[in-house]
């Protein structure tokens, strides 16, 4: 039986009764598993090839994403690197949204294009755009989404995307990590597979680096485990069981994040010191009608700002004026933090697709936490105010 999400979150893929009455899976931390005679069929073996704590959170997360099974990296980018690697070769073609996490950019032009992927990039806000990019390219094998975006968290119709890439006879995967399964289920649109930097919002403590991928089908799952137990950039079990913990709390988690955020989000737009405001739950975000449907529960934690003064130093100023939302590269944990994304996260993005993404100097992306909202409003508003 298939229980609601806050419940599987919970219970998914752990039976207690099969670890001593444990109630929390046990951290296995072995690297192998003995056999009693030769050829013995023992479920596992060698932990770059199955773990037992790494199985459970790779099931959960299978039953999360409505996926058939799931795969869990020690890191976003090993993740996110086995799915390319899977299903690209020199002279094929993927098409990915321009506007993306700037590592996974990095990882597209510095490796996959200097390997002969023809790496496209295009704004598929617009779905006739990949009509074109599809039009305009052959051997397209793979279009990569990621929505909403990171930083400026523009949205692309996710169904829309997927029936076209389909028609053209391409898998579609999706960096799903600003959203998490909580608010938005990718594969039941029509993805074939998705992408989680469980370092973010499924660990939720910021005390984990983790990629997990999931795939829609045991087709699509053999090829990417065969490339996960060969090149073996697998998760860690202790790693595995901070994860676990942490999607125990997913739902309720969220909730407060995508709360916290539109109220946040809210309280920014009136502020002075603020040219503009993109949170996709806004009515003035370009794609709040999309998100109203396509993001229905919530549009996440993540709230990125244009400061009026657009300089380093005003943003410098909001920075190091706030003494309880402290500056990190990351985002998704409990805890409020402000990233300089064109410094940090999108260090390695050129400065004129800086300048073509929007990604100016004075943006400044707030993970919005779970702390109470006053407190995170105080800390925020104090800050910009240094910059009038
Ligand atoms: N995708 C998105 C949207 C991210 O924000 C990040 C990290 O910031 C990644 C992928 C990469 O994941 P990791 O840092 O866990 O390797």
């Amino acid at each position: 039986m298939k229980y609601r999400f806050a419940t599987e979150a919970i219970h998914a893929a752990y039976n207690p009764d099969e670890h001593n009455r444990a109630i929390m899976p046990p951290v296995y931390q072995n690297s192998m598993f003995t056999m009693k005679e030769i050829g013995e069929q023992i479920p596992f073996r060698y932990a770059r090839l199955a773990n037992p704590t790494r199985k459970v959170l790779e099931d959960t997360a299978a039953v999360l994403e409505n996926g058939a099974a799931g795969f869990a990296f020690a890191s976003g980018m090993a993740g996110i690197d086995c799915v390319f690697r899977t299903f690209l070769r020199p002279g094929d073609t993927v098409i990915a949204v321009s506007d993306i996490y700037g590592g996974s950019y990095d990882l597209l032009v510095d490796v996959y294009a200097a390997w002969g992927v023809n790496v496209v990039f295009a704004d598929l806000t617009d779905p006739a755009n990949l009509d074109k990019a599809l039009a305009e390219h052959e051997n397209v094998k793979l279009v990569w989404l990621e929505t909403p975006s990171n930083p400026l968290l523009r949205l692309v119709d996710i169904a829309a995307l997927a029936a076209k890439a389909k028609a053209a006879g391409a898998l579609v995967g999706i960096d799903n990590t600003f959203a998490t399964p909580y608010l938005q289920q990718p594969l039941d649109m029509g993805c074939d597979i998705v992408f989680h930097s469980a370092t973010k919002y499924l660990c939720g403590h910021s005390d984990v680096l983790m990629g997990i991928v999931v795939a829609k089908t045991p087709e699509l799952a053999k090829p990417l485990h065969t490339m996960m137990v060969n090149t073996g950039a697998v998760a860690g079990p202790a790693d595995c069981s901070l994860v676990l913990r942490g999607i125990k709390t997913l739902a309720l988690r969220m909730e407060r994040h995508c709360a916290n955020a539109l109220d946040i989000a809210r309280r920014l737009e009136a502020h002075p010191a603020v040219e503009k405001v993109f949170y996709p739950g806004l009515p003035s975000h370009e794609h709040h009608d999309l998100a109203r449907w396509q993001m229905a529960k919530g549009c996440g934690g993540v709230v990125t700002v244009y400061l009026k003064n657009d300089s380093r130093e005003a943003a410098n100023s909001v920075i190091k004026n706030m003494k309880l939302v402290r500056m990190a590269s990351s985002l998704g944990g409990v805890e409020s933090l402000v990233n300089h994304c064109y410094t940090q996260s999108h260090s390695g993005v050129p400065p004129e697709v800086k300048a073509e993404l929007g990604i100016r100097v004075g943006l400044l992306r707030f993970s919005v936490g779970i702390e109470d909202i006053e407190d995170i409003w105080a800390d925020i508003s104090a800050a910009l105010d240094t910059t009038l």
